[in-house]
């Protein structure tokens, strides 16, 4: 392909994200299956690398997330919340493994978890008490979703120590809930949602809190914002300060000390996902240590420290029968 036909191609693949992103993020209603836009993504992110001089600022390539709905008030996040790179095959995560160690020569243990689908969120605690909660939006600017948030039993209003920290997760909704909602829309003749991650981000982005509240969401946090002043020096210790302060983490996780053991853990989720009660599209890999993450850095768009394994489309279909099945 020559240079202007790659020109034309590249904005064409970038129109139809763009377009494809406003439904899923925007209008929670996604036109078509994740593993069609991740494919369409691909193809724009391999054109770009072959033709780099043609990459915009505004390519999607570029940006996280999608657009802030109005009737929320805005929140600036003071670290970014950022996207994740994918991997989709073993050669993929082979790669991110010698990536990894070309960056730096502190040595690596990987914190394996499980990539929950639902909605990233922001909670800030001032002096242990929850003050605000926030979407991700657009990585740098989110939501102010408080209202909706303090309506989620699994986010504690007070934590055990009087910290001033922002942490991270997603909120979800359990697969029963999912079912049970749709089937109460479909009663009453609304439209239903495609999946629980459309559900869950559906009832968090709700101007009225009662709503939320009626949704069932639970939460899984994963992080915290600023590792600085934390008493934690990787990974696998921060999670387990997180439980200790009362935030609910996710006990599916594994501390590996090679990619193969990563691949091994993978494995096993290809068939034990569809026994989980709520959903994940794949398997987070992150650098455990810290000061590794700080040597090893970012792009634009992501942390170069992690990577997200994701499922293959099959199994998406696995699991929407498993949930028939299980009505
Ligand atoms: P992503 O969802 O692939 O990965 C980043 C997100 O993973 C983080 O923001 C975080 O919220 C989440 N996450 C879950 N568990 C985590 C854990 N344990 N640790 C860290 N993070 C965890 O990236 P994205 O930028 O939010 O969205 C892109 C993806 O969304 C695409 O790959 C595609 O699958 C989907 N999408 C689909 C459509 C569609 O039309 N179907 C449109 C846009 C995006």
């Amino acid at each position: 392909m020559d240079k202007n036909q790659a020109k034309i191609e590249i904005a064409a693949l970038n129109e139809t994200l763009t377009q494809w992103a406003h439904s899923y993020y925007v209008k929670d209603m996604p036109s078509v299956e994740d593993s069609e836009y991740d494919k369409v993504y691909h193809q724009l992110v391999e054109l770009e690398s072959a033709f780099p001089e043609l990459v915009t600022s505004d390519s999607i390539t570029q940006r996280i997330g999608g657009e802030i709905l109005k009737g929320f008030n805005k929140v600036e996040h003071a670290i970014p919340m950022m996207s994740l790179n994918n991997a989709f095959n073993k050669g993929d995560l082979l790669e991110f493994d010698k990536r990894i160690k070309k960056l730096t020569s502190i040595p690596i243990e990987y914190m394996v978890e499980l990539k929950i689908d639902g909605l990233a969120i922001n909670l800030r605690y001032e002096d242990g008490l929850f003050v605000q909660g926030a979407t991700r939006g657009d990585g740098t600017i989110g939501e102010d979703i408080t209202k909706n948030l303090k309506t989620v039993q699994s986010i504690p209003l007070k934590l055990s120590e009087p910290l001033t920290i922002d942490v991270r997760g997603e909120c979800y909704m359990p697969k029963k809930s999912f079912i049970q909602l749709n089937e109460s829309r479909e009663a009453s003749g609304e439209n239903i949602f495609a999946n629980p991650r459309n559900a869950a981000a559906g009832s968090l982005r709700q101007l009225d809190s009662k709503i939320t509240a009626k949704r069932n969401l639970s939460t899984f946090i994963y992080t915290i914002a600023d590792t600085d002043n934390f008493a934690a020096n990787t990974q696998s210790d921060s999670l387990n300060v997180l439980d200790e302060l009362g935030l609910k983490t996710n006990t599916e996780r594994k501390l590996c000390d090679s990619i193969e053991e990563v691949w091994e853990y993978i494995e096993t989720f290809l068939d034990k996902r569809t026994e989980l009660d709520y959903e994940i599209d794949g398997i987070v890999i992150k650098v455990n240590d810290f000061s590794a993450q700080q040597e090893i850095g970012f792009t634009v768009k992501a942390p170069r420290w992690a990577i997200a394994y994701k499922f293959p489309a099959e199994e998406a279909e696995t699991i929407i029968r498993d949930i028939e099945w299980t009505v």
